[in-house]
């Protein structure tokens, strides 16, 4: 893992999300698909911690090597501040951080699932299959039209393509577990990978562990330190020896797992209270006193 104070080379919106390209040859470098960088904010409180985004692209080679490309949909402060930078910017960044996706050696259908930004990570990872001389298939999803993801780009990658968007304004009505039974059937699937929301990928687990196809995952879980020293993000994976389960990180030992022996019923069950309500009667102390 570096620290790199990398220069913003491009800031380019695309539909609702936004790409920053950074000058960042030491992540580039070291890159994989499914790894994250973390960005520093802003000195102060409401920043503390750093704001972790998956790689979309590394270049190590032609005229953008050295280059790591990230995208993210504002929504709260961090990302709100992050769409306002501009090239030239410098931006103070960590990475690559945790473990990325596993190619299959033998096995050669592979079909690639991401909702929302989940397809920046597999974008990258569909360059990379096809490099290893693997075949391609994707479902995109997302919530309407503009928040697909660089859908030209997902067609450009892909043998074939299903782009689902909640609100049918682009390709079909519905979600990516809706097509996902046809899609393996039509393009005999041998390997899944998905990037989205816990919730989908729990039932994509649920459905490859049926079908007994090999999957990973990439997990999005909310990270303290991102280096694996608050334990703030752990996952429970079963033991493959059967003798019980331990707690992995998502930032160090993820964010890609095997699904199918991710504990899905208890992780989701232990989700934290991120704001407790306190008991009725007491004050909510936001500051220390004096
Ligand atoms: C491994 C990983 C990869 C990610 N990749 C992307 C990506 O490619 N594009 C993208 O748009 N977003 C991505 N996210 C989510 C992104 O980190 C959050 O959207 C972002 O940190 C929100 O910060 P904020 O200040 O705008 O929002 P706030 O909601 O105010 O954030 C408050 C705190 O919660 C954390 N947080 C909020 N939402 C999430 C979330 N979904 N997952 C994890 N932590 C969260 C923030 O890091 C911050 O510490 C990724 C998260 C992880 C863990």
């Amino acid at each position: 893992m570096k620290r790199v104070r990398a220069e913003v080379l491009s800031a380019r919106r695309l539909g609702e999300y936004h790409s920053l390209t950074i000058v960042a040859p030491e992540i580039a470098e070291r890159a994989r698909p499914g790894q994250f960088i973390g960005v520093r904010m802003p000195a102060g409180r409401e920043f503390l911690l750093r704001r972790n985004f998956a790689i979309h692209q590394a270049s190590r080679r032609g005229g953008w090597a050295g280059t790591v490309e990230f995208c993210f949909e504002p929504h709260g402060p961090g990302t709100q501040l992050l769409g306002q930078a501009k090239a030239h910017e410098f931006l103070d960044v960590i990475g690559p951080l945790g473990k990325g996706f596993a190619y299959p050696k033998k096995l050669t259908n592979c079909l690639l699932i991401a909702e929302g930004h989940g397809a920046a990570s597999i974008y990258f990872l569909a360059q990379e299959l096809i490099a290893r001389g693997k075949r391609v298939d994707m479902i995109i999803g997302a919530a309407s039209f503009a928040s697909v993801f660089k859908p030209i780009e997902g067609k450009r990658l892909s043998q074939t393509i299903t782009i689902v968007t909640a609100d049918g304004s682009l390709g079909e009505r519905g979600s990516v577990l809706e097509a996902l039974p046809a899609m393996v059937e039509k393009t005999g699937t041998e390997v899944v990978y998905a990037a989205a929301p816990t919730r989908s990928l729990e039932r994509i687990a649920a459905f490859c562990r049926e079908r007994r196809l090999p999957a990973q995952v990439a997990v999005e879980e909310r990270f303290g330190c991102g280096l694996g020293l608050c334990f703030s993000c752990v996952v429970p994976v079963a033991r493959k020896d059967g003798t019980g389960y331990d707690n992995l990180r998502a930032c160090v030992d993820g964010p890609v797992f095997n699904p199918a022996r991710v504990l899905w019923d208890r992780w989701l069950a232990e989700e934290p209270q991120m704001l407790p309500t306190p008991p009725e009667g007491l004050p909510v102390v936001r500051e220390w006193p004096g």
